[in-house]
């Protein structure tokens, strides 16, 4: 191999707005690029960037690499996990780690999962998704201090979030912060580039990702949510996002060598969110999934059904419901890293305490339940007597599959519901 390699994931750009973002004349060294070579790319099934961002990395698909949502069945258990790197490398190889193994040195930023980070020669920085906040998430450890030194400190996540209906001070301070974050970012790209005796750079940012999912109401005129004066200040935002990727771009394409080779890509498209469907919600009012019943499964139904909404939406406006996610979020560490031993207590105990507290798998009645699912993304468990400790469906498997896949596949909305 002569010349380098450079990869640049754009997190979630669907084509239709990366070609108005051409014709607006936002994105000239995308465009440029474009005129090489580009064409549509086809995401993993179910299109998520965890998902999806692995597939890239091993060329393998969920049924191999093993990460198939943003959380993971414990094996033979009901209990779950979140992804990880060493997850992905246990049963699949990431492309940095066959260079690694002929001692060629490549750069990763923030491709997910990317926790732990992995040893190989060159730099790995973890992703802010599956990196604990206040893990060392970036390797080799002394290079968080020269980033912060030679160009500045490396940011794991927006100072700010910001989801609609909160108020519009919010949503600038969230803009503000993301936009520092993404120029921080490609600034600290342009330095290990430059620095590092890397062959392969890899760098993923997620910005446009996390713009629509905050901003979709006001991208999209059919939203129920869509506010004319809000988007008409904020509708241009996801192309002035892209302006900053496309600087970066133009800066490596007059950086790169004759030999050198440049790749952009993005994991899936983008849609706005209109209506959610609870699937486990729904198993428990089709028989799929029955409650046990305690006393306290029934105190728990009962706050689910009357207080959670509630709750949610007061800690949702006081900018709490995050950080609660995410301390109840339980993760995988390396179990060699004894830096993070301390963390991977407080995630084992944050996870009883969020199956104790919240309606879960502990109050399944698991003797009847022929059905249930641990995240969003659709996927539906049957309750396997091979693959789960309470499990007993075995002969039945195909027939509870093919009736579920004809019972959902003419799932509609109740007349008068958003389209
Ligand atoms: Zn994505």
């Amino acid at each position: 191999m002569t010349g380098k390699i450079y990869v640049i994931g754009l997190d979630g750009i669907p084509p239709r707005r990366l070609e108005s973002a051409v014709e607006r004349g936002d994105v000239p060294n995308l465009e440029r690029a474009m005129d090489c070579v580009s064409g549509k790319t086809v995401s993993t099934n179910p299109p998520l960037s965890m998902l999806a961002w692995s597939t890239f990395a091993t060329g393998q698909d969920a049924g191999k690499h093993g990460i198939y949502n943003f959380m993971l069945r414990d094996e033979g258990k009901y209990t779950t996990h979140f992804p990880s790197y060493a997850r992905l490398r246990s049963n699949s190889t990431p492309l940095w780690e066959y260079l690694d193994a002929v001692d060629v040195g490549s750069g990763v930023m923030n491709l997910m999962p990317g926790y732990p980070p992995s040893r190989s020669k060159g730099f790995h920085i973890g992703d802010n998704v599956t990196s604990p906040n206040g893990s060392s998430f970036i390797h080799p450890r002394d290079l968080s201090e020269e980033i912060e030194q030679e160009v500045t400190k490396y940011e794991l996540e927006p100072v700010t979030s910001y989801s609609r209906g909160k108020s519009e001070s919010v949503l600038q301070e969230y803009l503000d912060s993301l936009f520092g974050m993404e120029q921080d970012r490609t600034e600290i790209g342009k330095y290990l580039i430059q620095n590092k005796d890397c062959q392969v750079f890899t760098y993923i940012f997620l910005g446009p990702d996390s713009l629509q999912h905050s901003l979709g109401h006001l991208l999209d005129e059919n939203h129920p949510e869509y506010n004319t004066e809000l988007a008409e200040k904020y509708g241009d935002k996801f192309f002035e996002l892209l302006s900053i990727y496309d600087e970066f771009i133009g800066w490596l394409m007059e950086y790169m060598n004759e030999d050198d080779i440049l790749m952009v890509l993005s994991d899936h498209g983008h849609g706005s969110v209109k209506r959610e469907i609870n699937l486990n919600s729904w198993l428990y009012q089709n028989n799929y999934l029955h409650f046990r019943t305690h006393p306290w499964t029934k105190l728990k139904l009962f706050g689910y059904n009357h207080v959670f909404e509630a709750t949610k939406y007061t800690l949702k406006k006081s900018n709490l419901l995050n950080p609660i996610k995410k301390f109840l979020t339980t993760r995988e560490v390396n179990d060699d890293d004894d830096q993070d031993s301390d963390s991977s207590n407080t995630d084992t105990n944050s996870r009883d305490l969020k199956d104790m507290l919240t309606v879960s798998h502990l109050d399944y009645d698991w003797s009847s339940t022929k059905a249930y699912t641990i995240a969003s993304g659709g996927q539906i468990f049957l309750n396997t007597e091979e693959k789960h400790e309470e499990g007993w469906i075995t002969t039945e498997y195909e027939r509870i599959c093919n009736e579920l896949v004809a019972s959902q596949s003419g799932l509609e909305f109740a007349s008068g519901a958003l389209n």
